[in-house]
């Protein structure tokens, strides 16, 4: 079985002293290029990866569901049928959310005893959120008869952030935790939710560095990015009815429109354009196996993300440095939406372990704080099994 199955239906056999009949897990995610072009109908280029949310379960008659986590000390309670949107968005309204999405789509939901364990850490950018509400749907879709396919769980879990949390996320996330491929990136077109597995070279090593910021402040900037994007794309829609998002908006468009619009609003288009062609080209990169580019695109997109989007901060930006000039560093960025959470880094096979270790290292004698830094890698996205 799972490795990050059995924990989980031991502890639901703990807590509930029952035994569960369906188990599922799901990744979280990095994403290594693509920042803020998701809503904006663009590409982006994520992995789920091998920290994961596991979920077991078994339904219950009355229509009561139950859910308790090993990371929260409270239960989440709710009736079948009678979710309603919370006011109050603490962990309990991510985990019931799955539910009410599930009945909002028509899907049949059932009562159920759930316990959610997990090692994707909280709010740090590598979308928690997703991965427990993707293992959740597809957990209590299993629990109620009716498994889905990876990309309807993917998009009933986003409804579940998006319309229950009242988080204005895309579906990025969603996507990569639920149909992410061992050793591969996915290139996801957020437009047609068409996607391609990329192989990931194995001479490519992905290492994650916690910059200890939580991103609690990115959920503001976020809606003000997505409002700022809405003006200038409004601009350029004047001339070129045809764009539909600021996927189809080109430099030469940004150009034209900037005489109209504030020079703030002109970087952030420049942003999401720019960083769109970048995905692009990341995946034509990796498919050639050229680290060299690669890395010229991840540091591209980093200074973009800092300059343009202002979504960077004093503690990612240092990271970045940091690990330029350390052995087998191939390149560096910001990853997640910014103010905070992590940066990946991509950086040689051979020399993964020890760039980690010293790029903590580092870290810690600049600022006299220690951070976690970590391989990770690129794997399955949803998985469920009967017990
Ligand atoms: P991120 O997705 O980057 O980790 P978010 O703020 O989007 O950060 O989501 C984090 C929230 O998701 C947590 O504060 C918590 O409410 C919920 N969550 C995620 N995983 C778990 C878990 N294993 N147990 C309880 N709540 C969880
Ligand atoms: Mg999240």
């Amino acid at each position: 079985m799972d490795r990050p199955l059995e924990g989980v239906i031991r502890r639901f056999e703990e807590s509930f002293a029952r035994r569960p009949t369906h188990a599922a897990h799901a990744g979280g995610r990095v994403n290594l290029i693509g920042e803020h072009t998701d809503y904006h109908d663009g590409f982006v280029f994520p992995a789920a990866i091998d920290l994961r949310t596991a979920v077991a379960g078994a339904p219950r008659e009355d229509g009561v569901i139950r859910i308790r986590s090993t990371r929260a000390s409270d239960e989440a309670q709710a009736r079948v049928g009678a979710l309603r949107i919370p006011v109050v968005v603490d962990w309990r309204a991510y985990a019931t959310g799955p539910f009410w999405a599930l009945g909002e789509k028509g899907y049949p939901v059932c009562g159920a005893d759930v316990l959610v364990d997990g090692d994707v850490p909280l709010g740090g950018g590598l979308s928690s959120s997703a991965s427990l509400q993707v293992a959740l749907v597809g957990l209590a879709s299993s629990l109620a008869g009716a498994a889905l396919p990876a990309p309807e769980v993917a998009s009933i879990a986003r409804l579940a952030e998006n319309g229950y949390c009242g988080v204005p996320c895309g579906i990025m996330d969603q996507m990569a935790s639920a149909c992410g491929r061992e050793g591969h990136a996915l290139l996801l077109d957020c437009r047609t939710l068409g996607w391609e597995a990329v192989p990931v070279p194995s001479g490519w090593a992905l290492v994650i560095a916690d910059s200890g910021v939580k991103h609690a402040l990115g959920t503001s900037e976020y809606g003000r990015r997505q409002q700022e994007c809405a003006q200038g794309l409004e601009v350029i829609r004047r001339r070129h009815a045809g764009v539909r998002a600021l996927r189809d908006a080109t430099m030469e468009m940004v150009q034209e429109a900037s005489g109209e619009l504030e020079a703030r609003l002109v970087r952030r288009l420049r942003h999401v354009v720019s960083e769109n062609r970048r995905c692009l080209e990341a995946r034509d990169a990796m498919l050639r196996g050229d680290s060299p580019q690669m890395g010229a695109l991840l540091a591209a997109s980093h200074r973009s993300l800092a300059a343009d989007y202002e979504v960077s901060c004093a503690e990612l930006d240092l990271l970045v440095e940091l690990a330029a000039g350390m052995a087998g560093f191939l390149g560096a960025r910001l990853t997640g939406a910014g103010f905070g959470g992590n940066t990946i880094n991509l950086v040689a096979s051979e020399r993964a372990l020890l760039f980690a270790e010293t790029l903590a290292e580092s870290h810690a004698s600049r600022t006299g704080r220690r951070i976690d830094t970590r391989v990770v890698r690129p794997s399955d996205g949803l998985s469920v099994i009967q017990v």
